[in-house]
């Protein structure tokens, strides 16, 4: 599968009410002058990339709200920042447009409004369907929401519903984590995310650990959790398509695809990443230097790398990789380097890689291994590791 597949817009919305206490990500509570001023930077930034037109007269695949929390945006902003784009860059006929969402953050009336406008999909981050893990990790909300909001959501017209899970969450067990599993399952969702909760540096869940109040993720319950989420997760008739993501058949994400299969996608709003024509760069992760920026008409971009061959192709394989169909050899291309295939031959051997035909892709114990399958075949190409992530 290592081919472009299309390209795509994100908009980063750096916006939260309040601050998960896992949470890592660029953000700002939200305020609502701070919102509008963002709003019209936003605008100003879509309209310098129009004159430069990134993607030529090619339409976009998909639109991508994320954050933060877009839905802390009205949405009548969330439509005419949806409008401009549509104006702008144009947009294939059966594209996906996803926005994230709280499940507290919208109503019935405003999910009406940005589904009549052609948002496509909505992405809830429910997290856990029991309320006392909810609360472990500061999250707002309660799981009544989540359960209100995706019947809402169905009753304003969207059919392509995501929800977010995380697990290895403080006082998670393998019983509540089914528990969970099966109360999402049972709300008919077409695609369903599951994280597996990494403590970040700076996150007020990194101190409680450090205080000892809560205890590190448990590692092999962690995998247990993996395991038990792919098996109940099937049987509900959803598809691993990728390592943390499953859909019912048809509706895999295609901003998710685009990523993993070399599309091309630009970032924008602060702290936001593109993949451009091979060329790599972020905006600054502050808000003011982005408005700023705006304001004297320059684009807030802070790092920008032109990847040489070798580098595209390393991120390629790494990415490409977590996929559950993997990538094809089929274009010997720049793939059919002996050293590689050697080293292919021996992780087939390991039980860490799966070949059908020309096809390559990680077993399920490869997958616990991603990141260092990765780091193998690189090492085998003597490229460096700079596109292992996740
Ligand atoms: S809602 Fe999402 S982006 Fe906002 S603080 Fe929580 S995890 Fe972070």
């Amino acid at each position: 599968m290592l081919q472009t597949t299309g390209r795509g817009l994100y908009l980063h919305i750096p916006f939260c009410h309040q601050r998960c206490h896992f949470c890592a990500f660029y953000l700002e509570i939200h305020r609502p002058r701070a919102a509008d001023t963002f709003v019209s930077s936003l605008l100003t930034e879509m309209r310098l990339y129009g004159e430069r037109r990134p993607f030529g007269e090619q339409p976009l695949d998909s639109i991508y709200f994320g954050g933060g929390t877009p839905t802390t945006l009205a949405p009548q902003q969330l439509i005419s920042l949806l409008l401009t784009a549509k104006h702008i860059f144009g947009l294939a006929y059966d594209a996906e447009v996803t926005v994230e969402a709280h499940p507290e953050s919208v109503t019935l009336e405003g999910l009406s409004q940005l589904r009549d406008a052609g948002f496509t999909r909505i992405s809830f981050g429910a997290e856990s369907m029991d309320q006392q893990e909810l609360q472990q990790v500061g999250r707002p909300g309660s799981v009544l929401n989540t359960i209100q909001v995706v019947a809402a959501a169905r009753e304003a017209g969207f059919i392509d519903i995501n929800l977010d899970l995380m697990y290895g969450l403080p006082g998670q067990t393998i019983d509540t984590w089914a528990a969970s599993l099966r109360a999402v399952s049972a709300l008919v969702p077409t695609h369903l995310s599951c994280y597996a909760l990494t403590i970040e540096e700076g996150t007020r869940l990194q101190m409680a650990v450090q205080q000892g109040i809560v205890p590190d993720p448990d590692e092999v319950l962690q995998n247990e959790m993996e395991d038990l989420a792919e098996e109940m997760l099937n049987q509900a008739g959803y598809d691993r398509y990728e390592i943390s993501n499953y859909s019912r058949p048809g509706y895999a994400s295609r901003h998710n695809c685009l990523h993993w299969t070399g599309g091309q996608y630009l970032g924008l709003g602060p702290s936001a990443q593109s993949y451009v024509g091979g060329r790599r760069f972020g905006n600054v992760s502050d808000l003011v230097v982005y408005n700023q920026a705006l304001d004297n008409g320059a684009l807030p971009v802070e790092e920008s790398e032109q990847l040489a061959p070798a580098d595209d192709l390393c991120e390629r394989i790494v990415f490409g990789l977590r996929m559950t169909d993997g990538i094809s050899l089929a274009d010997r291309g720049p793939l059919a380097r002996p050293e590689l295939l050697r080293k292919i031959e021996e992780l087939i051997a390991d039980g860490l890689l799966d070949r059908r035909g020309e096809q390559i892709s990680l077993t399920a114990r490869g997958r616990r291994y991603a990141d260092s399958v990765a780091v193998d075949l690189l090492a085998s190409l003597a490229l460096p590791e700079a596109g292992v992530s996740h």
